[in-house]
């Protein structure tokens, strides 16, 4: 393996493709550092920080399309949090979850933990589908947009009467939606958003803040940092309930002003679905690789998963990418496939992961002799 030397004009101009954290343009770190002196180290209730708070409200707003009374609320802990505070203040009394990988199990497990719910309802499939079966009697129903652990990306729709909360982590800005198909859209800034981990981002309806605040303000004790309606109130004066990561809000309000001057979602997700395209078209022509996901229409067009033969093992693979600087490839562990799995968020360049592919080839040829 260590004899294995990928050509020069087969490596990536950018060699990160990893899935979360994923690719950060070195342009925004550059105006991240040019706007330092006056941002970085200052007080988050001054108007420098909450400008950058809503620069990313204001520019979700309009990179989503949101209709009107849906609000764009944040705070820290990532998503992980959020799948907490949605059990304090989102679920009234039972929940249904489509499970179907590591991230959408995560979810229905913290909410089983949770005394004063009902065991939640859960709706599995096989890691490379997706469940697709509705459930009565439940108040909010969890869909996973992107399972970023399998690379199985969903149609939403509304699948009962419930709150429809969508972990969109890995997909918000990848993957085109209808805001009217779900009440709380929620992600962190690590994946398709190309900023830093920590915070959480959520789309609300209408529906979902009055159930916030229902919720948050009734008998039920909730925590101040899982509060959901002390989150909104917060958001709607641009500012987080506790200290924020400035650098982490900056990179995030670039990256979607880069996406809204590009296009918006429609071009983001027409951009990341052409990417996708060129890996699965890739490893279907190859005669050692295939898209591990069987139905075309359940392949995410940003987290790609792609399964290899015995014959090339993908740990040698990543090992001899990584010793090139190509990072991240790797599948996730726990699945335990012979598999990579490549991000291809709006900030990786086509041309990048066209050479990857090539760069795959070349490895794959070294090691079939
Ligand atoms: C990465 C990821 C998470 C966890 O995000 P954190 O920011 O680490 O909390 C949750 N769900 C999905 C689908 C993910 O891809």
């Amino acid at each position: 393996m260590a004899t294995i030397a990928i050509p020069a004009e087969l490596l990536p101009g950018d060699g990160r493709f990893g899935s979360g954290p994923s690719k950060v343009p070195q342009a925004a770190v550059d105006r991240l550092a040019a706007a330092a002196p006056t941002l970085l180290g200052t007080s988050h209730r001054r108007p420098a920080v909450k400008d950058q708070v809503r620069r990313v409200r204001d520019g979700l707003r309009r990179f989503f399309d949101l209709p009107d009374g849906y609000e764009v609320a944040l705070g820290n802990g990532g998503a992980t949090l959020f799948w907490e505070a949605a059990g304090y203040c989102l679920i009234q009394r039972r929940s249904a979850h489509a499970v179907f990988g590591e991230f959408s199990a995560k979810f229905a497990a913290a909410v089983a933990a949770m005394p004063f719910l009902d065991a939640p309802v859960v709706v599995e499939s096989p890691p490379g589908t997706a469940p697709t079966q509705g459930t009565a009697d439940v108040d909010c129903y969890a869909l996973t947009h992107c399972e970023t652990s399998t690379g199985v990306a969903t149609p939403l729709h509304r699948r009962g009467e419930g709150l429809t909360l969508v972990d969109a982590t890995s997909a918000a800005g990848g993957i085109a939606f209808d805001p009217a198909d779900v009440d709380a859209y929620y992600f962190s800034p690590q994946k398709a958003f190309a900023s830093e981990g920590g915070l959480w981002l959520a789309l609300l309806s209408p529906a979902a803040c009055a159930r916030i605040e229902r919720l948050a303000g009734g008998d039920r004790y909730v925590p101040a940092m899982l509060d959901l309606g002390v989150a909104l109130a917060n958001s709607r004066a641009d500012q987080t309930y506790n200290t924020p990561a400035v650098a982490t809000l900056f990179l995030l309000a670039e990256q979607i002003d880069e996406l809204n001057a590009r296009g918006g979602l429609a071009a983001a997700a027409k951009d990341c679905a052409a990417k996708a395209e060129h890996v699965y078209a890739w490893a279907q022509a190859s005669d050692y690789a295939e898209p591990f996901v069987a139905d075309p229409a359940l392949r995410s067009p940003v987290v790609c998963t792609v399964d290899l033969d015995t014959t090339v093992p993908a740990d040698t693979v990543s090992a001899v990418l990584r010793a090139h600087g190509v990072v991240d490839t790797e599948a996730y562990r726990k699945l335990g496939r012979n598999q990579l799995r490549i991000a291809v968020f709006p900030a990786v360049d086509a041309a990048d992961v066209e050479r990857l592919t090539a760069a795959v080839d070349h490895i794959a040829a070294a090691l079939r002799g």
